[in-house]
């Protein structure tokens, strides 16, 4: 039998960061809310109101579309998709049709280009709960801005799916266009799924998996899809129609909702209440020139510069404000690989703990910085610095400086002093003194592993090795 290929196209959908919402002045923030407060005339689609496009969420579409290499249409126009749905209180959606913001995009992921088809602007419906007795509608998210980003099935697996959603994701994180945060549902998947013989051209017919809402929903949707379809491959019955899927997560299956709607079915006409958009190629420019440094680039300059592996470069870059706390952390103390051990290990280890970002705890990138000159002038050891010196930071909030002052943890490199202990060490290893002198060079680190322990941890060891030999 021919080997098959999987073909998959996602449309994402990410709620735009503004104030308000995408047609009128209701606060963009319906999370945790009460139904059905933060509505008003115009998103509850009442007659003789008027929207109005929200200028923030248009510039913050745009430099997200530039983000991911689009080209920015400079006229462009909003349409009206009708359908009729109870989440819907206008008994149409405002989107982009035929003349969309942004067109032709592309991104790398592992070395592969998937091409983006475009990036349009739109509003979000409300949303259904379902009860025994009926249906609950809660209209606080109705006219949500958003973005729908839409690829060309270029993606072959659901594993290259997930990988290129979390490199949106990132991006749009990175230049504030998205928080797109999965939890508060900032962020959705559909993803269309068809499979063929390998090297074939032919786009067979496919199922459109709709309202993914996790990395891991998607990747599992994408797995069960190809398998139903494959089962009905293998039975020489394929697939022959467009079909809507929908996913339980519950159990872990795709099922069949019904054919899907064409285009043609949701009478697309141009919104008459919104003047199309048009745009200079300087206001495009300039917008340009705002985005920040993204993370695939700062990535590759991170192990350039400050000489990282790519996987802790990766790890570093994966939040924009993890990134430049580790750039701030360097400035201050002039040792990058110093900074990226005390910030991958010990740091992130307590963030992945409470599963908190670096803004929201006590160690500023500054304090941090203060910490590891101690460590680089050799006023405190290593491990005093990673231990009680910095647990004790993240508890209280103190200075480094404060810390070491007020519990006596200065590092001891004072030779007279260190003599004396290291002669106690020696005279009480008379076992490894033997060794040592029958050429058991690693007998040595016992006596030093001693002196450690009687000071501490304060001995300087390079210092105190140093005393041993001399005195053996
Ligand atoms: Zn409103
Ligand atoms: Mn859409």
């Amino acid at each position: 039998m021919a080997e098959l290929e999987v073909v998959v196209g996602l449309e994402i959908h990410a709620q735009i960061s503004t104030k308000t919402k995408m047609f009128c002045r209701c606060d963009n923030d319906s999370w945790d809310k009460v139904a059905n407060v933060n509505v008003c005339p115009v998103c509850m689609g009442f007659p003789g109101q008027l929207p109005v496009l929200n200028e923030e969420a248009l510039r913050k579409g745009i430099v997200a579309a530039l983000a991911l290499n689009c080209e920015i249409r400079e006229f462009s126009k909003f349409d009206r998709k009708n359908y009729f749905y109870p989440d819907s209180p206008k008994g149409f959606q405002i989107s982009q049709f035929d003349e969309p913001l942004s067109e032709n995009g592309e991104l790398e992921i592992g070395g592969k280009k998937i091409r983006i088809t475009r990036l349009h602007l739109e509003d979000d419906a409300g949303k259904l709960t379902h009860v025994r007795d009926g249906s609950l509608v809660d209209f606080n998210r109705a006219g949500t801005p958003l973005m729908e980003i839409v690829s060309e099935p270029d993606i072959r697996s659901a594993d290259e799916a997930e990988e290129y959603a979390r490199v949106v994701q990132q991006i749009l994180r990175y230049v504030g266009a998205s928080e797109a945060d999965m939890e508060k549902g900032m962020m959705r998947f559909d993803a269309s799924v068809s499979i063929r013989e390998k090297g074939s051209k032919t786009l067979n017919a496919r199922g459109e998996i709709k309202n993914l809402n996790s990395f891991r929903a998607l990747n599992k949707a994408i797995e069960a899809e190809v398998e139903r379809q494959t089962v009905l491959w293998d039975a020489g019955n394929p697939q022959e129609e467009d079909f809507t899927i929908g996913w339980n997560d519950e159990k872990q299956e795709v099922y069949v909702m019904r054919s899907k709607e064409g285009s043609s079915d949701y009478r697309y006409f141009p919104e008459p209440d919104i003047p199309p958009v048009v745009l200079t190629k300087k206001e495009i420019e300039k917008l340009r020139s705002e985005i920040p440094e993204l993370p695939a680039v700062r990535r590759e300059r991170f192990v350039s510069e400050y000489k990282l592996s790519d996987g802790d470069a990766r790890l570093l870059t994966v939040d924009r404000a993890l990134a430049d706390y580790y750039e701030k952390v360097v400035r201050i103390c002039g040792d990058a690989r110093l900074a990226n051990s005390f910030v991958t290990t010990i740091l992130m280890k307590h963030l992945k703990e409470e599963l908190i970002d670096v803004g929201e705890q006590k160690v500023t990138a500054e304090m941090m910085g203060e910490l590891l000159k101690l460590v680089v002038s050799g006023e405190i050891s290593n491990n005093v610095a990673k231990g009680e010196v910095f647990e004790e930071m993240y508890e209280s909030g103190k200075s480094a400086g404060e810390i070491v002052k007020k519990k006596g943890l200065k590092q001891i490199s004072d030779t007279s002093e260190l003599e004396a202990v290291c002669k106690k060490a020696i005279e009480a290893n008379p076992q490894a003194v033997e060794d040592f002198k029958n050429g058991k060079d690693r007998a040595i680190g016992s006596i030093v592993g001693m002196v450690m322990k009687e000071t501490k941890g304060q001995a300087n060891p390079a210092k105190a090795s140093e005393i041993v030999r001399k005195m053996l």
